[in-house]
């Protein structure tokens, strides 16, 4: 478990290492751990859409900035850059999600255990919510190496590992990126269908597709 660090008084940027200008109404959240310039930077987008009935939230596009900051974290292991993505708007995300419990989407263990962590609960912990890991991905599972009709499978490849965990809960799905959006999907239907009382997506990027 990485220590909360007390705050400093003068804090620093987490992605650009530059001093962070406080703003003074983060007092009653405290000081976030990236600074204005690379939050725009990153480009918020706030793209809202829905899942069947689920609302659903994309904080930015999935663009360079994005991209290669995300590559730092869990290609490189910056595990520091965990929180830069939800800390800027750390306030609003509380606010739409105060009493949720967060569930990650699940990555293969394999993969988790290569990287030393799994990045998409690293992402989700600024949030302050209780998390619950339960989506279990069997191994071999890899998005990216799948063919378009072996995705559709990847439903069948993911589980719940405790339904009574999420039964009458308010359950945020957590993912790191929606692409084709079936493994976020098959983690909506599941958590549902266990009776959770409601659910709500959230990514960090999302893919945007021409013509759309
Ligand atoms: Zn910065």
């Amino acid at each position: 478990m990485p220590s909360s660090k007390s705050v400093t008084a003068t804090p620093f940027c987490k992605r650009c290492f530059k001093p962070i200008k406080v703003a003074s109404f983060r007092g009653l959240f405290g000081i976030s751990s990236v600074c204005y310039d690379c939050y725009q930077e990153l480009g918020p987008k706030w793209t809202r859409w829905k899942e069947g009935k689920v609302d659903c939230l994309a904080l930015y596009d999935y663009n360079e900035a994005v991209r290669s900051t995300l590559y730092q974290f869990k290609g490189v292991g910056d595990i520091e850059l965990a929180s830069v993505f939800f800390a800027y708007p750390l306030p609003i995300l509380r606010w739409l999600y105060h009493g949720y419990t967060l569930v990650p989407a699940p990555s293969s263990p394999s993969h988790n255990e290569a990287r030393g962590f799994n990045q998409v609960v690293e992402m989700g912990k600024v949030l302050g919510l209780p998390i619950l890991q339960a989506m279990v991905k069997d191994e071999g599972a890899k998005q990216t190496d799948l063919s378009a009709e072996e995705r559709t499978a990847v439903g069948k490849m993911i589980h719940l590992s405790s339904t009574k965990a999420v039964k009458g809960k308010k359950i945020l799905l957590l993912d790191d990126v929606f692409t084709t959006g079936s493994t976020a999907r098959a983690c909506l239907r599941l958590l549902l269908k266990a009776g959770a009382k409601k659910v709500r997506l959230l990514v960090m990027a999302k893919t945007q597709f021409k013509g759309r």
